[in-house]
């Protein structure tokens, strides 16, 4: 199923893109919950988390985490440390049922989680 995230991987809609290579995509958070809030999203329609498969997908969640650890050096947040997260289906709140990993980082993070 297309989602939002498909129109800004084939550039029909805008976004703030800080990272890209032929496999990941990654931009801002159109409604950021922290000082840095980065989306990095694969390229392949993958809807959730229940979906990956271990052998199958290593590799680009490899890349995922390389994007991250980039971008949070690009962005100066890789000392002070930051939060990665996947919301999983309704209780995980997900709301863009295309994979996606948030970088939220730049102030402390609470936790519990709400
Ligand atoms: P989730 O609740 O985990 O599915 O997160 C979806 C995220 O996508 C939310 O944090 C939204 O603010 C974000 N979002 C939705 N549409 C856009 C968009 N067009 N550009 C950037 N971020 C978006």
């Amino acid at each position: 199923m297309s989602t939002i995230f498909d129109k800004i991987i084939n550039k029909e809609i805008p976004a703030n893109i800080v990272y890209e290579n032929d496999n990941v995509l990654a931009f801002k958070d159109i409604n950021p919950q922290a000082p840095v809030h980065i989306l990095i999203i694969p390229k392949i329609v993958i809807a959730k988390v229940t979906d990956l498969k271990g052998k199958e997908h290593a590799s680009l969640l490899g890349e995922m985490i390389d994007a991250a650890n980039q971008i949070a050096k690009d962005l100066n947040i890789a000392d002070d440390g930051f939060r990665l997260v996947f919301n999983c289906g309704d209780n995980g709140g997900q709301e863009v049922y295309h994979l996606h990993l948030h970088l939220l980082g730049g102030r402390k993070m609470n936790w519990p989680p709400g």
